[in-house]
C-alpha cells in the first residue's frame, strides 16, 4: 500500500488530493450548490454542507484510509536529544518533571517546592501521558513557541508557582532557559493514533478549507490542527529534529527569543 502523509503546512497538496479520495462524496452538483449558495463554510458548524450529519462521518473514514500519517511538530526543550531517538516521544510524566523541579530549585525551601507541586495536583494527573503536536511549525513558533522556550508547561508552572511565593525574589522562570536546548521534532504520526475525535476535527476543517475554495468566501481562520497523542509516540516516528534560532516569546519582553544554541550532538 502506498504511504502517504497529510502535511497541514502543504495545503495545495492536501486540497488537491481531496478528489481522489472524496471525489464521489463532495461531486459536482454539491459544488454547484456551494457555489450559488456561498454559505460561510465554518469549521465548528458544519451545517453549511448539505446532509452534513452523514457526509462528515463518511469523509473522516475516506480521510483516515487515504492517509498513513499525518505530519506534526513537537516544541520541546530537552537535556537529552539521544533519550528521544531511543525512546521515542513519552507521553508527559509529572513524577519526573517534579523530580528535575526539586533538583533545579534544590536552593530553595522543600516546603514551597511541595506548595506548588500540591496547587498543581489535578493538572498533573490530567495531562499524565499525554502528548501534544501540531501540524505547523512555523505557527508553533510564531503563537505558542514558549514549549521550545521554557521546556514542559508543567514545569514552567511550578516554577510560575514558587515566584509567586516568592515575589520580591528571583523569578524562577529563568532558570528553564538555561538547560536544554530549544527543539523542534518532526514526527509523522500513524493515522491510527489519532484519537476519533481528532480526526473528526482535522476531517472538518479540510472540509471547511474545500468549501471556502468553492464558494470563494474565504473566513481567514486557518489554524493548524492540533493532536493530543495518548502515550509514547515511537522512536521511528520521529523524522528530524531543529533547534530554531527565532522564537516569539510570550513570556518576556520584546517579544522575540533568540537561542545561540543551533546544534546538538544528534543534530545530522
Ligand atoms: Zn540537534
Amino acid at each position: 500500500m502506498r504511504q502517504r502523509t497529510l502535511d497541514w503546512r502543504n495545503r495545495r497538496s492536501w486540497l488537491g488530493s481531496i478528489r481522489f479520495y472524496a471525489g464521489e462524496l463532495l461531486d459536482p452538483a454539491m459544488r454547484r450548490h456551494l457555489e450559488r449558495k456561498r454559505p460561510k463554510c465554518w469549521s465548528d458548524d458544519l451545517s453549511w454542507l448539505p446532509n452534513h450529519e452523514e457526509l462528515v462521518p463518511a469523509f473522516c473514514e475516506l480521510l483516515a484510509s487515504y492517509y498513513s500519517y499525518a505530519k506534526a511538530f513537537h516544541g520541546c526543550r530537552p537535556e537529552n536529544l539521544r533519550s528521544y531517538y531511543e525512546h521515542g516521544l513519552q507521553g508527559h510524566q509529572p513524577d519526573r518533571i517534579q523530580a528535575r523541579f526539586r533538583e533545579l530549585f534544590h536552593d530553595v525551601d522543600p516546603n514551597q517546592l511541595q506548595k506548588a507541586i500540591d496547587e498543581l495536583g489535578s493538572r498533573s494527573t490530567s495531562e499524565k501521558g499525554k502528548i501534544w503536536l501540531t501540524g505547523d511549525d512555523r505557527k508553533m513558533l510564531d503563537d505558542f513557541g514558549h514549549y521550545s522556550i521554557n521546556g514542559s508547561e508543567y514545569l514552567l508552572s511550578l516554577a510560575t508557582r514558587l515566584t509567586r511565593f516568592d515575589r520580591y525574589g528571583e523569578d524562577y522562570r529563568w532558570r528553564l532557559r538555561e538547560i536544554g536546548v530549544p527543539t523542534v521534532f518532526e514526527v509523522d504520526i500513524p493515522f491510527a493514533f489519532i484519537r476519533p475525535r481528532q480526526r473528526t476535527e482535522v476531517a472538518n476543517m479540510i472540509l471547511s478549507a474545500w468549501g471556502q475554495n468553492v464558494t470563494g468566501k474565504h473566513l481567514g481562520m486557518d489554524s493548524p490542527p492540533c493532536y493530543v497523542i495518548h502515550g509514547d509516540v515511537p522512536a521511528g516516528c520521529i523524522k528530524d529534529h531543529y533547534h530554531p534560532e527565532r522564537i516569539m516569546d510570550v513570556h518576556r519582553e520584546p517579544g522575540m527569543y533568540i537561542s545561540n544554541i543551533t546544534r546538538c550532538e544528534m543534530c545530522a
